[in-house]
Formats: C-alpha cells, structure tokens, sequence
C-alpha cells in the first residue's frame, strides 16, 4: 500500500540521494570536520540553533541504530552541532526511520509523522528503509517510502555514522527549502507578515 500524501510528494519532488560517501571502514576525519562545520553553521543560522530528530525503528536489525547511537558518543557528539534526539514527536522536526516497515508498525509509523509539527522532513536511513533488503509481502511493506514521506535517503547496511551526518546534512536544506516556501498569516494584532 502507498500513502497518498507519499506518492504525492515522491513525485512532485525527486528524492535526493546521500553520494559520495566514505567507503565502508575508510572513515575520513577531514571529510567528518568539514560535513560537522557545515551542520553547525546551518543549524546556527537557519534553526535557532536546534533540530530535533525523533527515530523510528520499523523492524530493523537494530544495527542501523547502533550506527545512529555513535553520533552521540564524544567522538561526534551530536549535541555539539545542534541535533537533540527527543522522543515525543510533537517536538520534533526530522525523523528519522530504520527497518524495512512491517506491517505491524505502519499505523503507529503515520501517527507518529501526522503528530510532528510542519515543517517536517523524514529521512529513510539504511537499506531496509531504502527498499534494498525486503520485498513487500504479508508481513512487510519493503521500505519507509511506502507509508511515509520520504524527502532524503541515506545508503548502507548499516549506514556509517558519517553517512548520518552527510544524509543530516542534505535534510536540513531540504527542511529549509519547506520552511522558506511556508505561506504565514498575518498576525492578526498587528497586521505583519513574519519575514
Ligand atoms: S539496513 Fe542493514 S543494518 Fe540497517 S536494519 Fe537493515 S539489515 Fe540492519
């Protein structure tokens, strides 16, 4: 089954893809500098200098989250960037979806999308999300595009932590891209249009 709200927005607008990555093992510190100033500085600028990202696991191995744990650890340290994880999605702005979307999960998947606050951006993380392990069958849909959204899409089996941080990196433009095309009303006090 495809969402309606899915396929209207898979086709209206293409799907980037993270490139360019490092090879598996061959993490590059430079390539790791340069990708956490870029964030930082987007973050600072176009964010209030926070994001907050709420996961999702539709049936994963548990391995893509592993991944997604590191960016925690002082290595990168997430936090430093700008990036909280918070588990109420009324609170968040990205979420970020693991697994291959069973069944099961499809109706708690689309309730916890309908419950964040727009604009909203959901990045499919690994590829089980992606559709690359699981044909659809009784008991799974195949991939996170089939119920949600999907704006940005992160490789791997599992996806390293630098691939996280290249696909956060992409998923902010692309939420500031809906932020600025967002119509405001006008305060109804004064009368202004917030810029
Ligand atoms: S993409 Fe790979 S690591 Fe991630 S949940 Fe699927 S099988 Fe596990």
């Amino acid at each position: 089954m495809t969402h309606d709200n899915a396929a209207t927005s898979e086709a209206a607008t293409p799907v980037p893809a993270v490139t360019g990555l490092a090879p598996d093992g061959a993490v590059d510190a430079w390539q790791e500098q340069q990708v956490a100033a870029q964030l930082r500085e987007r973050i600072a600028g176009q964010f209030g200098r926070s994001l907050h990202i709420r996961t999702l696991d539709t049936g994963s191995c548990a391995a893509c989250e592993q991944e997604i744990r590191l960016l925690t650890a002082p290595h990168y340290d997430l936090h430093r960037l700008g990036f909280f994880f918070t588990p109420a999605p009324r609170h968040a702005d990205l979420l970020l979806v693991t697994g291959p979307m069973i069944r099961a999960f499809d109706v708690a998947a689309r309730k916890t999308f309908d419950a964040m606050p727009g604009p909203k951006i959901v990045v499919a993380t690994g590829a089980c999300a992606l559709g690359g392990v699981y044909p659809a069958d009784a008991f799974v849909h195949g991939s996170a595009g089939e119920i949600l959204p999907v704006d940005v899409r992160v490789p791997g089996c599992p996806p390293s932590p630098l691939a996280l941080l290249q696909g956060l990196l992409v998923a902010v433009d692309r939420l500031a891209e809906k932020a600025a095309s967002l119509t405001f009303v006008a305060d109804s006090l004064t009368g202004e249009v917030p810029g």
